[in-house]
């Protein structure tokens, strides 16, 4: 995940009523026996979830590299006793908990990589109740948590109508772009909604994201004849373009709400100091949840990189510059209503259980996806505190209530694939 927006805008976000529909229904499921034990479970054997985390979280997994964590992970998931456990083309590590089919299909997943490059030091420092290591929180947790959950339905023995598809997907990170959902959602039509686990970002408790910060990220390349400083004077630079199209691009406004912002965050260029640049290059990042005003946004960059070529062209009364604009990053935008039946459904899992309801801000996860094609989908915690993330040195997680995470997260998945016996499945 990649963080959004400010604590002042998250407290806005807190603490909403659940839809009663929603929490009648799960408070039903919740009184059953079966879900009784199996949220026991969950709560006993957070122990053995940790030992889990720390093992899984062992085995790098860069984005473009989850081989070996995959191949871990689908041996847990069969341990578990899934059915159809397999590893798809992209990757992404797949198994079933049977309902009665008479139910939707809802996905419950969790990314594989981390940001950490090959060779990063992973040992793992514990200081003042904190484990320290990288990927630990983001998403060693998270897959954790995703297991202790599969155990919970099987050991409690819970009789589902839709079936459960648990997913540890690639690519979720940096360049990764969502890959992993993004083969899944263009292999699977059947998906009806979709809950992503991540670590709690931020919000003290198990927040629920309803809304993805989509991302548009740009390479680009300004080219030029080149030549020498003096003897080819007159001849228009690259560099100089790029730097009236940074000008431009620093010149635009946008609201504050909703957020949108913009970045030039590498500019790479030039030969040395006495040859006329025949090549710059900008990398440019540009992120909202409200997908038509990321549009807007990345027109009005556009706009403004051609500005700085056409006035460079004219001030050196040529034609020689050109700039090339490649898409490196499409994170699509998405949002839930918070009256939407899956937000409802996840925060009446807190409330029935007495813990606070929490909306956080906009964050760019898996979810955006499912998000930006309708299908119903939101980010739940793995439980535990946590913090750091992306830091090589400073990501840690705490045990901090953490078994209330995956208990809020099983008893959402069981209101929406639905529960034999009991209310239809408010997944639709
Ligand atoms: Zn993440």
């Amino acid at each position: 995940m990649e963080l959004h927006e400010t604590a002042a805008t998250q407290s806005r976000h807190r603490r909403r009523p659940a839809g009663a529909g929603a929490g009648k229904t799960l408070a039903r499921i919740a009184a059953q026996p079966a879900v009784q034990q199996a949220l026991a479970y969950i709560e006993t054997n957070e122990p053995a979830t940790q030992r889990d985390m720390l093992a899984i979280n062992a085995i790098p997994a860069p984005t473009f590299a989850e081989a070996a964590r995959a191949r871990d992970y689908e041996r847990r998931l069969k341990a578990a006793g899934l059915a159809d456990v397999h590893i798809d083309e992209a990757g992404n590590v797949l198994g079933s908990y049977k309902g009665s089919g008479k139910g939707p299909l809802v996905v419950l997943a969790a990314h594989l990589d981390t940001v950490y490059p090959a060779g990063t030091n992973l040992t793992v420092r514990e200081k003042d109740g904190r484990l320290y290591a990288p990927g630990i929180a983001d998403n060693g947790r998270s897959l954790a948590a995703m297991l202790a959950i599969a155990h919970a339905l099987r050991d409690a023995r819970i009789q589902t109508e839709g079936d459960v598809l648990f997913v540890a997907n690639v690519g979720e990170e940096g360049r990764g772009d969502l890959k992993g959902v993004k083969h899944l959602f263009k292999q699977r039509k059947d998906i009806k909604a979709f809950i992503g686990l991540e670590p709690g970002l931020g919000v003290d408790g198990d927040p629920v994201t309803y809304m993805g910060a989509g991302s548009r990220r740009f390479k680009v390349t300004m080219r030029g004849p080149g030549g020498h400083s003096y003897e080819g004077f007159g001849l228009p630079s690259a560099i100089h373009a790029a730097g009236r199209a940074i000008a431009h691009i620093d010149d635009i406004r946008v609201p504050a709400q909703p957020k949108v912002t913009f970045n030039v965050g590498v500019v790479q260029g030039g030969q040395s100091v006495n040859s006329i640049s025949a090549e710059a290059s900008l990398l440019i990042d540009i992120r909202s949840a409200d997908g038509p005003l990321l549009a807007r946004v990345e027109q009005q960059i556009k706009d403004a990189i051609q500005l700085g070529v056409n006035e460079t062209n004219q001030r050196w009364n040529s034609q020689a510059i050109s700039a090339d604009v490649v898409l490196i990053g499409d994170r699509p935008a998405g949002k839930m209503a918070t009256d939407s039946i899956i937000v409802r459904t996840a925060l009446a899992a807190a409330t029935i259980q007495g813990r606070p309801a929490l909306l956080d801000s906009a964050h760019s996860t898996d979810a955006n996806l499912p998000m930006s094609l309708g299908v119903p989908a939101i980010t739940m915690s793995g439980g535990g505190a946590s913090g750091g993330y992306h830091s090589e040195k400073l990501e840690w997680w705490a045990p901090k209530n953490a078994h209330t995470g995956p208990q809020n997260v099983l008893l959402a998945i069981l209101g929406l694939v639905g529960v034999r016996g009991l209310d239809a499945p408010l997944a639709k």
